[in-house]
């Protein structure tokens, strides 16, 4: 079997996440490491307050660990400036929320849009990533609209499209499909599976939904700040070959 470099798209080693309260410290993130490869999707499990949320903003650079390396494409964002930092999360990551957080005053296509106007991308580049993922997502007939004229589904499918319009290698999602129902939640989760298989992006998703985490190469679990895999590559999922 031909030996070929493991290319890492996310290597978080020794994560640690503490808050300071007035009589105690809670320890959101242990320790936590993860190496995940280029075109992997990986999700996250674990119970209500076990640090799944807090240790995903790191990996994206929305928040900071206390200890630890987070890299992304082989660059150490826990070194970046805030300036730094928030170049490169525009051109290389995209993250969804729980709650889709669009701009209230901004129709759906202006938050679409929204990351290509802090990355000062020029028109041409993003035209053809916006074509399709409206298309792909069904929002050409809702782009002038405002979110609070959009259903709860409609509004997790703009944020999608604007956690996508820039084409990022890397993708968060945390619970993307959390405050929909069961339909809704199917339905905006294949989409976004089947954008990302064609653009060949990188996911980690944090889930409770087992239906949803079982879509996963591999699965993680986060019980109280402590990093699990919880299930391995199975049955020929695994895309790349161990070279040790
Ligand atoms: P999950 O996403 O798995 O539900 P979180 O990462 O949101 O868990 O939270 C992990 C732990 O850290 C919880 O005990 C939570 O209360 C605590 N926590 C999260 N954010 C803060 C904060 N800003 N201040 C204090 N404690 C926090
Ligand atoms: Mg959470």
């Amino acid at each position: 079997m031909a030996r070929r470099e493991i290319e890492y798209m996310l290597q978080a080693e020794s994560v640690i996440k503490q808050y300071r309260q007035p009589e105690s410290v809670i320890t959101a993130v242990n320790r936590a490491n993860i190496k995940i490869e280029k075109g992997e999707f990986v999700a996250i499990i674990g119970s209500s307050g076990s640090g799944k949320s807090t240790f995903l903003h790191i990996c994206a650079g929305l928040d900071k660990a206390n200890a630890g390396r987070i890299l992304i494409d082989n660059e150490e964002i826990t070194k970046m400036g805030p300036d730094e930092l928030g170049r490169f999360r525009g051109e290389k990551m995209g993250f969804i929320y729980q709650r889709h957080n669009l701009v209230p005053q901004f129709t759906a296509l202006e938050n679409i849009l929204l990351p290509t106007v802090m990355c000062n991308k020029a028109d041409a580049s993003y035209q053809e990533s916006l074509r399709e993922l409206v298309e792909c997502l069904g929002l050409s007939e809702r782009l002038h609209h405002l979110p609070s004229e959009l259903s709860g589904g409609q509004c997790q499918r703009v944020a999608i499209a604007r956690a996508l319009i820039n084409n990022p290698q890397m993708l968060f999602a945390d619970e993307p499909t959390g405050n929909l129902d069961r339909k809704n939640a199917d339905e905006v989760l294949s989409l976004l599976l089947k954008i990302r298989e064609t653009r060949g992006q990188t996911l980690l998703m944090v889930t409770h939904d087992l239906a949803i985490a079982e879509q996963a190469d591999r699965i993680f679990r986060m019980d109280n700040g402590i990093l699990k895999l919880e299930r391995d590559y199975i049955g020929g999922n695994k895309k790349t070959v161990d070279t040790f």
